[in-house]
């Protein structure tokens, strides 16, 4: 029997592990240096100004919507084939979450709907790059700028991914076409902290509205102290235990020994990438002959931008005769782990209650999520267990 293959995991060394152990020892645990160090280093990695670290990347969309302004009486727009969290944070600062049908070969978020789905509340929107494959970031901003929308990309799949235009290559993270883009650090993810988020953006004010939301909205230094009120002015002296609460605020930081993982993983996320390309360069061959399966959509040229979190080829189940239920269950008994990723978030009994939205309303969505498989892909794979995978998966038809 093969070990069992998840459809992804954490990829941790020795190294991570002492990473982690010297932050035990040392005289800070949260709050301390390592945070500022990950978020230099991983704004170096991306080419961004600016990297605000998160406990999760649930709390750094909540906190992205509440920097842009967004609340109630708005709209926000994401896609339907995406984790309930992208849409989600637009509920949690009181604005309506909506949806915009995904592109048949992509099943990425696409400008041309977009744009079709405009109307006056909208006043964000949230593109999602599905398993690590870029959106179609231009022409969306494009049509986001020309009406007001702020742009927010859910990269939570895309640590390290990128894109080219116009014959340049672009960073997700590092762009001129997102306001801020928020990553995850769940250790299914491409790199991990155990949880963990990151907002990346190159706006000095975002940065600071974003930095001031995570910790409780509090102030410690700094020009714009306003005092406690004009009989007790006296206190507008900032020794050194004063500060001020000026939003409302939450608990949403990263601790420093998340953060020392963090570092330590980053080191690796480019042999990480490389690795999970060369999976789905292995997956893609070996599956090109199988009439009931479409490998993932990814051009030649988008191959080695995308970092592939995820591996979601859609199969033609009655060719093959087969249930996914069936199939999944039949994957399983050689270890071979597979999820279903997404579920349609506008399907979600809590939407259908709360927005009324109903089956139709995203078609594409709905019947991709029909056919979807994410097979195993994370770095830690060796050559035998891909091949136990292929083996495994393409043996389906004569059982
Ligand atoms: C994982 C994920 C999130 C949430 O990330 P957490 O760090 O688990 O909070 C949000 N959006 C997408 C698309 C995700 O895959």
């Amino acid at each position: 029997m093969h070990r069992f293959l998840s459809y992804g995991r954490q990829s941790i060394d020795e190294e991570d592990i002492q990473a982690v152990v010297d932050v035990l020892r040392s005289d800070y645990l949260t709050c301390g240096p390592a945070v500022e160090e990950f978020e230099k280093e991983f704004a170096r990695f991306i080419g961004a100004k600016h990297a605000i670290s998160f406990a999760n990347a649930t709390g750094a969309l909540h906190i992205a919507m509440l920097a842009a302004g967004i609340g109630p009486g708005d709209r926000v727009l994401t896609s339907p084939l995406t984790f309930v969290a992208s849409a989600n944070c637009a509920a949690f600062v009181g604005a309506i979450p909506d949806f915009v049908d995904v592109d048949p070969a992509t099943l990425l978020f696409c400008a041309d709907e977009f744009e079709k789905a405009l109307t006056p509340d909208v006043k964000a929107v949230i593109p999602v790059d599905l398993a690590g494959l870029s959106p179609d970031m231009p022409a969306i901003a494009e049509v986001a700028r020309k009406h007001g929308v702020a742009v927010i990309q859910d990269a939570c799949h895309a640590a390290g991914g990128g894109f080219e235009y116009n014959g340049q290559h672009w960073k997700t993270g590092a762009h001129p076409w997102a306001d801020m883009t928020v990553f995850s650090f769940h250790p299914v993810k491409t790199m991990t902290t155990g949880e963990g988020g990151m907002i990346t953006t190159d706006c000095d004010e975002l940065a600071r509205k974003a930095r001031l939301y995570r910790a409780h909205g509090i102030v410690r230094s700094g020009n714009d102290m306003q005092g406690l009120g004009s009989d007790l002015s006296v206190m507008k002296e900032m020794g050194p235990w004063y500060y001020e609460m000026h939003e409302l605020g939450y608990n949403y930081r990263l601790t420093d020994i998340q953060c020392a993982l963090g570092r330590s993983q980053l080191k690796k996320l480019n042999a990480f990438m490389a690795r999970r390309r060369d999976i789905v360069r292995t997956y893609n061959e070996a599956f090109s002959g199988a009439t009931w399966i479409e490998t993932p959509y990814c051009p030649a040229d988008r191959l080695q931008d995308t970092s592939w979190h995820l591996y979601s080829p859609r199969f033609d189940f009655e060719g093959l005769g087969m249930t996914r239920t069936e199939v999944m269950k039949e994957l399983a008994r050689y270890g071979v782990g597979s999820q279903v990723l997404y579920i349609p978030v506008h399907l979600q009994p809590w939407y259908r209650k709360t927005y009324g939205y109903a089956p139709g309303k995203c078609p594409v969505a709905e019947r991709a999520y029909a056919k979807l498989i994410s097979l195993p892909l994370f770095p830690a794979m060796d050559d035998d267990d891909v091949a136990h995978v292929i083996e495994s998966v393409l043996k389906l038809p004569s059982l």
